[in-house]
């Protein structure tokens, strides 16, 4: 219970410190493209390590391979502001700056929430044109990919925010496979 109790505050510290850096960063940029990218799934090839052991989460995440397909896309934007907006536990955010730096992904802004809705909340309430890339997806390990619907659906109304979605994520990272 506890545990339960330290990890509520600490995601609700995490998520106000976030959401500040995440809207403060809105506020300075005027008319620049905004690039938004998810990261496991979709930058990073996250499900597949769920098939092999490892020592521990950190060990897991700190080696996980780079969609290639992606890399490319990110590092291929000339101008405007890329965004890595990742849900994961607030104690691997160190290894999660690491593993950007390590892979060479370039990005203006990385932000951590505690979940996939919360991603949708922060990017309700910007106005900048966006293109955000998430594949929304999790459980491919079991080999029943499934989809975080709502989240989805409510990110197909964002007049503002132009959603590349798993399918076309799909088709940028198998370009190399
Ligand atoms: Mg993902």
């Amino acid at each position: 219970m506890f545990k339960n109790l330290c990890k509520r505050v600490i995601n609700y510290i995490g998520l106000k410190y976030f959401e500040k850096k995440f809207f403060n960063f809105f506020k300075k940029i005027k008319i620049d493209d905004v690039y938004i990218f998810d990261l496991d799934n979709t930058i990073a090839n996250t499900w597949v390590s769920y098939l092999q052991k490892y020592n521990s989460h950190r060990d897991r995440l700190k080696s996980l391979s780079i969609f290639l397909g992606m890399k490319k896309q990110i590092n291929d934007i000339k101008s405007g502001k890329i965004i890595i907006l990742t849900a994961r536990e607030y104690w691997y955010s160190d290894i999660t700056e690491q593993w950007l730096k390590q892979n060479d992904v370039k990005h203006d802004l990385l932000i951590i929430v505690p979940k996939p809705k919360d991603k949708i909340t922060l990017l309700s309430k910007i106005y900048h044109e966006c293109i955000y890339y998430d594949d929304m997806s999790y459980n491919h390990e079991k080999g029943d990919i499934k989809f975080y619907e709502e989240e989805i659906k409510t990110l197909s109304k964002m007049k503002n925010i132009k959603y590349i979605d798993y399918n076309e994520i799909k088709k940028i990272n198998g370009e190399f496979e």
